[in-house]
């Protein structure tokens, strides 16, 4: 098999979801040659090839004789993605109805934990960061002391990148332009435990119209994860009795991560 095969080869099996591999279009392989002393593989692939499939972060050094195919880190696809969608994406109409800034998520790249809400807010689309304000505060208040993990180790992001008018709600066609790059996100980062927070974010997700006092607290595979969904922090602050069940969630989150690990 020779270089052009070998790409071809691994872009179709990064296309199926094969294990070592993404299915993130924008992941570029090299191959490097190296006498320096072999590795063990972290992250291993296509064992019937004999070819070794590493994760960059895993690399410290190459094979010798064999190609050695690095696959990049999850910092580094995602933030190709970021470039990709670009600070002034214009793919729907929301960049022209009064968006500041383009919000696309803030984190642990390798977060086993990731957090899903709908879209930004007003403090969101000033500050360029998911879940500020006292919604965001309530939701760091769910993390570091509901589930004592710090912030800065989950993954957070939106289901649409820019803020809506009057935070109304995303609509169809705004949605499909921009939830390609949450799927690309979440396939970058794997998390073990997805969270959806509000209606919105959790049908948006699973392609449901149930209302999310019915599918709350309940676990669904989701792209390779776990995802529960459970109430908004901003309806928390409408609904402060509703904090029990996020918290009955938040256990049953506690308890998948660690399950998982
Ligand atoms: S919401 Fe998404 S698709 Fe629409 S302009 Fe913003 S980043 Fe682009």
């Amino acid at each position: 098999m020779d270089r052009d095969q070998l790409v071809e080869h691994l872009k179709f099996a990064a296309e199926l979801g094969v294990p070592g591999t993404s299915r993130d279009q924008a992941w570029r392989i090299r191959t490097v040659q190296t006498t320096r002393e072999p590795v063990e593989p972290a992250s291993v692939g296509f064992a019937a090839t004999g070819i070794s499939v590493l994760d960059v972060r895993d690399a410290a050094s190459g094979d010798s004789g064999q190609p050695v195919v690095l696959l990049r880190s999850a910092a580094e696809v995602l933030e190709t993605i970021r470039v990709e969608i670009g600070p002034a994406c214009t793919r729907c109409k929301l960049h022209a109805l009064g968006r500041t800034q383009v919000v696309f998520g803030v984190g642990n790249p390798e977060a086993a934990l990731m957090f899903v809400g709908e879209a930004p807010g007003a403090d969101e689309d000033e500050q360029g960061v998911p879940f500020v304000g006292r919604a965001g505060q309530l939701l760091t208040d769910i993390i570091e002391k509901g589930l004592q993990i710090p912030r800065k180790d989950v993954y957070i992001a939106n289901v649409i990148k820019c803020r809506p008018p009057q935070n109304r709600n995303p609509e169809p066609d705004e949605v499909e332009q921009c939830e390609p790059f949450l799927f690309r996100q979440i396939d970058a980062i794997k998390p073990r435990v997805i969270v959806a927070l509000g209606k919105f974010g959790a049908q948006t997700l699973l392609r449901t119209t149930e209302p999310i006092s019915k599918i709350r607290g309940r676990v669904f595979d989701y792209r390779g994860a776990k995802l529960i969904p459970t109430f908004h922090p901003a309806y928390l602050l409408r609904n402060p009795p509703a904090k029990r069940e996020v918290w009955e969630d938040m256990k049953l989150v506690s308890r998948l991560l660690g399950e998982s690990a």
